[in-house]
């Protein structure tokens, strides 16, 4: 949040806001999935496996590359955090900040989740969105956001004093993965990542560029639906905050479960096959990596 200026104005203070933005990352240099082959791929899609994730807890799934999942929603209103791994490289995980910067902050159809450094390439391709005609509202918010992080215990502790609670998004990642990975809660928690926010509807206000959240507008039947772009393991927190109208970090709100759907076309898209790691040969200047 900007204090108020203490720095009197330069005289040429005008001319320098009313330079015009530049895209940082222009689409067109970006390689874009051809869609229409993703969506013709959806004709035929079989149900291989179908979980629920109760609320205030998270569960994991696998996905094999070429296949599609779905994160619905089927009793409620109800928001939730996606973390995403190579399956065979845990190393390997969602980058939401880059894929922001890349996407814009909020995904949709068409968009593509992008893994971290040094690997950099797409991991997911979101082919069906049936909040998309949310778009942006008259508050500058919408859906499935890369502009927050996951609510935590750390940083309500920091804004309560030092309050413990023990259901944020992070703590229900972290349980999930550690029972999935065999791995001791410690070494689970640094798999954690900043998350793709499902169903959640947010926004920077306009006066001072605060993170907000309102309710979502998901409702029963509504789903979010992906295309494997590698072997994935995928963890989802069902979030404390349930639509995230009023609160999260405690008890209060009422929450839903989700479900998690895995699907198999009968084929995959024509031409796709499965993307390299980024070809940055990493030497960083040295000349040898
Ligand atoms: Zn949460």
């Amino acid at each position: 949040m900007k204090p108020q200026p203490i720095t009197p104005e330069p005289a040429d203070a005008a001319a320098r806001r009313e330079i015009a933005p530049v895209i940082c990352y222009p689409r067109d240099a970006l390689a874009r999935p051809d869609l229409d082959r993703y969506r013709a791929m959806r004709n035929g899609l079989q149900l291989t496996e179908r979980r629920t994730i109760l609320p205030r807890g998270a569960g994991c799934w696998t996905v094999p590359a070429g296949h599609v999942f779905r994160i619905l929603c089927t009793e409620g209103p109800q928001v939730a955090d996606l973390n995403l791994f190579n399956l065979a490289n845990l190393d390997e995980r969602f980058y939401s900040g880059k894929t922001r910067a890349l996407n814009g902050t909020h995904l949709g159809r068409g968009d593509q989740m992008f893994s971290s450094f040094p690997y950099l390439r797409p991991m997911a391709t979101i082919t069906h969105d049936t909040l998309d005609w949310y778009g942006f509202d008259a508050f500058g918010a919408s859906v499935h956001d890369v502009i927050g992080t996951r609510c935590d215990p750390y940083t309500h502790a920091l804004l309560s004093d030092g309050g413990q609670y023990h259901h944020c998004c992070h703590s229900n990642l972290t349980r999930a993965l550690a029972e999935h990975t065999g791995k001791p809660l410690a070494a689970a928690e640094r798999l954690v990542h900043d998350v793709l926010n499902v169903f959640m509807c947010t926004g920077f206000t306009r006066d001072t560029g605060q993170y907000f959240m309102k309710a979502s507008p998901v409702r029963p039947g509504d789903y979010l639906e992906f295309f494997a772009e590698i072997d994935l393991l995928g963890c989802l927190s069902v979030c404390p905050g349930g639509d995230c109208s009023s609160e999260h970090s405690s008890d209060a709100a009422a929450c839903f479960p989700l479900a998690v759907e895995v699907l198999k076309p009968m084929r995959p898209p024509e031409g796709w096959q499965p993307p390299p790691v980024n070809r940055y040969d990493r030497t960083h200047g040295v000349g040898r990596v």
